[in-house]
């Protein structure tokens, strides 16, 4: 059976779940297939991001922090928010969004508990290979992940944690430690990351920033030995919560065939310097769909192409010459920054006179000489 539409989504994570919304929302009737393995969906992340009050997703937080603290060693810093809020999203809450806004729309069809295969350009339309069929498509937004042969990230962001319940009543609901008990190792740098909810309730996670890619179970008595320094009273693990995300991903080259755009994680859509993605996903989707609601193919596909800035490859650079360094470097910035610049620098969204001020709180040496090797690799990746 061939299934035709104009536009397929493979993947209905975040990217092609926020892309389906933000058509619906745009009034977009053509005919759209959204596939999808998943069967149930069920609350597997916390996406966490800092954004100003209100925001286009401000309706799905679960909690807001105006303040949030990262300590090395002896050195803490507390920063304090005047415009931003770091903000927390359940998946659950954003899926179960999505698809009551997606639910009963006669133009869509979700096809759940199927996968997609590569797509394959034909002459004027894309024909992709399915559980449930074949789909003859005019457009694919190809969000699937990313074949392990093709991934180009040379650190990889690994963790492994959950939401916690803990016996005593010792957290501060009142600030967000986003980076504590930084340490630099062999392995890299390495932190815990606790977001309280309540005295006794947080999301708590063991995290590694590491060029060797390992499976995230393996922190996994490492982040029981961590919640030790939280509390000498009980741990109850209410639900786990891991992953291994890519940093410094290179986009996929969509220019391969203007009818299959790449889109989210497996387009490089995280934050090579620390693995941030939620919010610029919401942002591409809703320009991508601006553009393609209104008939503009070109417009909605050129913003697709992830801009990766010659400051990421500097600090990649830099970490990959200087792994032990790391911890320093991220307390020194966050030494140097105000609250605000502090998160905008971490969601890339600042400009030169801020990195300007980075590179000056760093080790001068070691940086100057990464910021040699990542304008030369830079000048040759915008050269091919
Ligand atoms: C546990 C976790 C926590 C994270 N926390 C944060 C955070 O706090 N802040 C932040 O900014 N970013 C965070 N990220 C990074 C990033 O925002 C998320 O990974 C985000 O979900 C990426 O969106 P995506 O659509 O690219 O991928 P996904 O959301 O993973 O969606 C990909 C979809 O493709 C589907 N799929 C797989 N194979 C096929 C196939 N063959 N055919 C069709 N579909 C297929 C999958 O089932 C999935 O639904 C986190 C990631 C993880 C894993």
């Amino acid at each position: 059976m061939i299934h035709r539409c104009h536009l397929a989504i493979l993947g209905g994570g975040c990217a092609g779940l926020s892309v389906a919304t933000q058509l619906v929302k745009r009034g977009y009737e053509k005919p759209m297939i959204i596939v999808e393995p998943r069967r149930e969906y069920v609350n597997d992340r916390t996406w966490s991001f800092w954004a100003e009050e209100q925001n286009e997703v401000s309706h799905l937080i679960h909690q807001r922090w105006k303040s949030w603290g990262l300590s090395e060693a002896d050195r803490y810093v507390l920063h304090s928010g005047i415009n931003i809020y770091y903000q927390q999203i359940r998946a659950i809450d954003f899926y179960e969004d999505a698809l009551t806004c997606l639910k009963d729309k006669r133009n869509i069809s979700f096809f759940r508990g199927a996968k997609a295969r590569p797509p394959i350009k034909q002459a004027d339309w894309v024909e992709i290979e399915t559980d449930v069929g074949r789909i003859r498509a005019d457009y694919v937004v190809d969000s699937r992940p990313r074949p392990s042969d093709t991934d180009t990230s040379k650190i990889w962001q690994v963790f492994s944690g959950g939401d916690v319940e803990l016996a005593d009543e010792c957290l501060d609901p009142g600030s967000a430690q986003i980076m504590t008990n930084m340490v630099s190792d062999s392995l890299g740098l390495k932190f815990s990351y606790v977001l309280p909810q309540s005295p006794r309730h947080a999301l708590v996670q063991t995290t590694r920033f590491t060029s060797t890619r390992i499976e995230p179970s393996q922190l996994d008595v490492e982040f029981k030995r961590d919640l030790k320094h939280l509390t000498k009273g009980k741990v109850h693990v209410r639900r786990w919560e891991r992953g291994c995300l890519p940093m410094g991903q290179t986009p996929l080259n969509s220019e391969i065939c203007s009818r299959i755009i790449p889109a989210g994680q497996a387009n490089g859509a995280l934050r090579p310097a620390t693995g941030y993605g939620f919010l610029s996903i919401q942002e591409w989707a809703l320009g991508f769909s601006e553009a393609f609601a209104a008939g503009n193919y070109d417009k909605a596909r050129d913003l697709t192409v992830v801009q990766k800035g010659i400051m990421d490859d500097i600090f990649l650079a830099a970490f990959l010459a200087n792994p032990s360094q790391s911890a320093d470097w991220f307390m020194s910035i966050a030494e140097q920054l105000s609250g605000d610049e502090f998160g905008r620098f971490i969601s890339q969204r600042v400009g030169f006179e801020i990195w300007i001020k980075i590179m000056w709180s760093l080790s001068k040496i070691s940086f100057l000489r990464s910021i040699c090797e990542a304008s030369f690799n830079h000048i040759k990746w915008k050269a091919r």
